[in-house]
């Protein structure tokens, strides 16, 4: 089952005016959506690009990351 969460946020570009619909993460499962994990790190992960007019910004939007690692075999002994 899927813990990562997106949210569906409706945005208006500063620049062109227009609006939009765009993907906010908030909730980033590490084990499960590594490429995800990788553009939080890189600072990218909320950076919205306007589909009008190619502005970007940062979405004001909160992040969990979980990294929570695999369940690892358990041993008994
Ligand atoms: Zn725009």
């Amino acid at each position: 089952m899927a813990t990562s969460l997106a949210e569906s946020a409706h945005l208006t570009c500063p620049r062109c005016g227009q609006s939009f619909t765009a993907e906010i993460w908030l909730l980033v499962d590490a084990a499960e959506r590594p490429d995800l994990l990788e553009k939080a790190r890189a600072g990218i992960l909320h950076t919205i690009t306007c589909p009008h007019c190619g502005y970007e910004g940062q979405a004001d939007a909160p992040l969990l990351l979980s990294l929570t690692p695999p369940p690892g075999p358990l041993f008994h002994g």
